[in-house]
């Protein structure tokens, strides 16, 4: 059984709203975002029905990667951006608003594209290593 909670990229998938398709095989889907920051602004997402990244199948996953730098080369083909920003966001706090993983393929057309905050911090030696450390066991888990 699923938690996802349906979104408005179900319709889309189902044909059930149009869409401006760029591209489609069996565990992926591209279209172009409705309120795009740049022209050429599309979106890829699996077919697979999950809200977050780190909740996709391994299949899914790799389907999705395969795919995401090919569509890159055609957004930039076809828009003539020689610069882009990929973007995904993962839960309300980090700027999700459909619940569903996505990828933002973003030109950066002169001052149009995705403008990011960046606030860096220096890394913390001790820190690091304990993060490190939790991680490393986190994946072995
Ligand atoms: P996010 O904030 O990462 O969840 O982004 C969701 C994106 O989906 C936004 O950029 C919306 O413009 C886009 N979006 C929402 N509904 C549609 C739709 N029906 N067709 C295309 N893009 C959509």
């Amino acid at each position: 059984m699923s938690d996802h909670q349906p979104t408005i990229f179900d319709k889309i998938l189902a044909g059930e709203i149009p869409s401006y398709k760029v591209y489609e095989d069996d565990h992926v889907f591209a279209f172009l975002d409705i309120g795009p920051l740049s022209d050429g602004h599309t979106l890829v997402i699996p077919k697979e029905r999950k809200a977050q990244l780190h909740q996709l199948s391994d299949e899914s996953a790799a389907a999705i990667g395969g795919a995401l730098p090919r569509i890159c080369r055609a957004v930039m083909r076809a828009t003539g951006a020689t610069a882009y920003n990929v973007l995904q966001n993962n839960g309300s706090a980090a700027h999700q608003v459909v619940m569903h993983v996505h990828f933002h393929i973003i030109p950066k057309l002169g001052g149009e594209g995705l403008g990011i905050g960046w606030h860096a911090r220096k890394l913390d030696d001790s820190a690091a290593r304990e993060l490190v450390e939790k991680m490393r066991q986190a994946l072995e888990a």
